[in-house]
């Protein structure tokens, strides 16, 4: 097949410094929870965005001095000399397949708490650490000699880093957490010396950095610099003002990687972000510079990349989470395969796993930061083992993946869905405000099994257990879904609260199932803390109810923190008069009110409902695995070797526990049993020769 002609100028060749990168894909610094705690897992992840034509491909922020890391976050370190066997497997992974290998250095600074050195932190100006945890801790204001220490510092690293491997040494100046943005910002730099005030003085620790390390290197790697186009708030800087400071170092770095504010707007998700949001910021600066510039948006359509080009918006397309969600886009692209593109949804699950400190998840790619643990490839099944024919009951993340798996490897598979729509849960909510683009994770699945001869998909078939017996396939995977809860309970309650019939009562499924949103006074009782009780208070505020959102937790839609996600819920909610109750239950239902209860206190008070929606706890649609597990004894006879129940049916969780459910089931068939061994591989630090402290 080949790609339409516009899509060429994505192939070009574009020049860094010395080096040369094959094509314009560019795949900018991104975390992934493995940092040094899994160092092989994250080059082999790295590895396989080699593989899938990515031009440039860089590693997530690396701390680069001992004395400013951001614990208990885990990103990478180069600390000293011990650390550059990890980072050259990184840099030797990614080259593999011609791509230029970029590592991103950052000194957090005024960002770095430091709970894991015990160092006193430093920043340009000293005031409290701005992390995400506000840890009670400050940090110092650097003098000129930290200041010198600083430059020489990074110069080590920049030569440990060249030595290691890597073609291109970002220095971290965005999202408000790297030292570069904190000399440039008021915000963070209050300084009366020749480091601050004017634009020239912020600007100049910058320029004395370049020069150092280009006297140390040469040109033996190329420096390109990461700056964010704006940053809100009072005194943060505008557009223009970075403007400004481009044209004025135009020539400074080797590219300009410009992001876009803090890590919250760089990383919108689809729910408050278009495709592009970034193009009113950079659109003209490449103007302002002789160097290329790279930009990101959550591209994932070839036609709005080559159009960033052609209007010369962009050098190079750079992307972070369309590279984590489908590792082979550019190859795609190139083949002229873009309907294959498995198309990132933009929820932000990735980052939840930088933010819990556990290895990333994607909703889109379950084989992300598995590519070493488990030898999981996006693109390639295991072969097929000895069992030939499996059905597959419902249609949702679970089940489509696990057929669209099946499928690959070569199984027979027939897949039995109870409605005509299929999805499951995404086919009902992406109709939900802001969450059309999780459609994709079905039309990723439905498309490629419609290419597959060996899948066969029936609609409209809600099975029960005597026709699954019937039926007699040789392994059965029961992928039927969750229901929300009616009896309020979840966290706070674990038991059934009192709810007199008089107050009508809905959950999340009436609502996705077509009821009409309930008017009056609306109180949402959100225990579940992730997206859907923000949503579906913006979905009644918008049909003009008069809504009170009430959860147990100290913030609205408590784990969006996680998804970068919270504020933007707070504010939107906020702008439709939603009225925002944290740190209180719903404990008892009457007609028209409810009683509540503080969560820390106990105080009880009593509000005005004319209808009460509970988003608590799901639970697993899972009577067909029991009505089945009690016939355990007719399975032999009906020629069944395996039952098995995955995806929200077997434990209700976010999507994309869903679809690593289907794909770890269709990996997994016909595997010899594992036993109680460890069912992935682990890395862990050799033990020291000498335990014993040194006096
Ligand atoms: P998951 O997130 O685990 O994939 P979903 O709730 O999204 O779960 O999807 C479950 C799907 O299974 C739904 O589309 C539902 O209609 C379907 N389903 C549930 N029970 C049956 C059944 N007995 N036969 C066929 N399909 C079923
Ligand atoms: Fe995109 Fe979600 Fe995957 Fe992140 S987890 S890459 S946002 S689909």
């Amino acid at each position: 097949m080949s790609r339409p002609p516009g899509h060429d100028i994505l192939f070009e060749p574009v020049r860094i410094g010395r080096f040369t990168a094959k094509n314009r894909f560019y795949q900018v610094p991104h975390c992934n929870g493995g940092g040094y705690r899994d160092p092989s897992a994250a080059a082999a992840m790295r590895a396989v965005k080699a593989e899938g034509g990515w031009g440039v491909i860089f590693t997530e922020q690396v701390e680069m001095h001992h004395t400013s890391e951001i614990t208990p976050f885990i990103e990478l370190r180069l600390w000293e000399e011990k650390d550059l066997p990890g980072l050259a497997r990184m840099a030797a992974a990614m080259k593999t397949q011609g791509a230029l290998a970029g590592i991103q250095l950052a000194y957090p600074a005024v960002n770095g708490p430091n709970l894991y050195t015990r160092e006193v932190p430093m920043a340009v100006t000293g005031m409290p650490v701005r992390a995400f945890i506000n840890d009670p801790v400050s940090a110092r204001t650097m003098d000129r000699e930290d200041i010198r220490d600083l430059r020489r510092w990074h110069v080590t690293a920049a030569e440990r880093a060249a030595r290691a491997g890597f073609d291109l040494i970002c220095l971290y100046g965005a999202h408000g957490f790297g030292v570069l943005q904190h000399f440039f910002s008021r915000v963070t730099n209050h300084r009366d010396d020749e480091y601050g005030g004017s634009l020239e003085n912020r600007g100049r620790f910058l320029r004395e950095l370049v020069a150092d390390i280009r006297d140390r290197l040469g040109d033996s790697a190329a420096l390109t610099l990461r700056l964010s186009l704006e940053e809100m708030g009072g005194e943060g800087f505008s557009n223009a003002e970075l403007r400004d400071f481009i044209e004025m170092h135009c020539d400074l770095p080797d590219l300009w990687d410009l992001a876009h504010g803090a890590w919250e707007d760089c990383s919108g998700p689809s729910r408050f972000a278009e495709e592009g949001a970034q193009e009113p910021l950079v659109a003209g600066i490449r103007a302002l510079t002789p160097k290329p510039v790279v930009g990101v948006g959550r591209f994932t359509s070839p036609d709005a990349m080559a159009r960033q080009v052609r209007t010369g918006v962009l050098d190079f397309i750079g992307c972070a989470r369309p590279s984590i969600a489908d590792p082979f886009l550019p190859l795609k692209v190139e083949e002229g395969r873009a309907e294959d593109i498995r198309e990132c949804i933009g929820c932000n699950i990735c980052i939840s796993g930088d933010m819990t400190m556990s290895l990333s998840r994607c909703t889109q790619n379950p084989t992300f930061m598995e590519e070493w643990r488990k030898g999981w490839h996006p693109e390639i099944m295991n072969p097929k083992g000895p069992s030939e024919r499996v059905l597959v009951v419902g249609a949702g993340p679970a089940g489509l993946e696990a057929a669209r798996a099946l499928g690959l490897r070569g199984y027979d598979v027939a897949m039995a869905e109870a409605t005509r729509e299929l999805g499951g849960r995404v086919a009902r909510e992406r109709l939900l405000p802001g969450l059309a683009a999780w459609g994709r994770v079905a039309d990723y699945r439905v498309f490629q099994i419609g290419k597959l001869p060996n899948v066969e998909v029936y609609r409209e078939s809600r099975l029960n257990a005597e026709e699954v017996l019937e039926f007699g396939f040789e392994h059965v995977c029961l992928a039927t879904g969750s229901h929300w809860r009616r009896d309020g309970t979840a966290r706070f309650h674990v038991r059934t609260i009192p709810l007199d019939p008089a107050l009508p009562v809905l959950t999340p499924d009436d609502l996705m199932a077509g009821a009409p949103p309930p008017s009056g006074e609306v109180v949402i009782y959100d225990d579940d803390h992730y997206y859907m009780g923000g949503v579906l208070a913006e979905l009644c505020a918008k049909a003009g109810a008069r809504v009170t959102l009430v959860t147990p937790a100290p913030l609205i839609s408590h784990w969006t923190v996680n998804t970068l996600e919270q504020g933007a819920i707070h504010r939107r909610l906020a702008a439709l008069g939603v009225r925002l109750v944290t740190q209180r239950a719903v404990v008892a239902g009457r007609a028209g009110r409810v009683e509540t209860e503080c969560a820390v206190t106990e105080a009880r008070a009593e509000m005005a409902a004319d209808a009460l929606l509970l988003v608590t706890a799901r639970e697993p649609e899972d009577s067909l695995w029991r009505a089945l597990k009690a016939r355990r004894g007719d399975w032999a006879e009906a020629g069944i070797a395996s039952i098995r129940v995955i995806g929200d049916a077997e434990a209700p969780a976010p999507i994309a526990w869903a679809t690593y459910a289907g794909h770890r089931y269709a990996r997994e068939l016909d595997a010899a049993d594992a036993g109680d061994k460890l069912p992935f591989r682990r890395e862990i630090a050799d033990l020291a020769a000498d335990w014993e402290p040194r006096r």
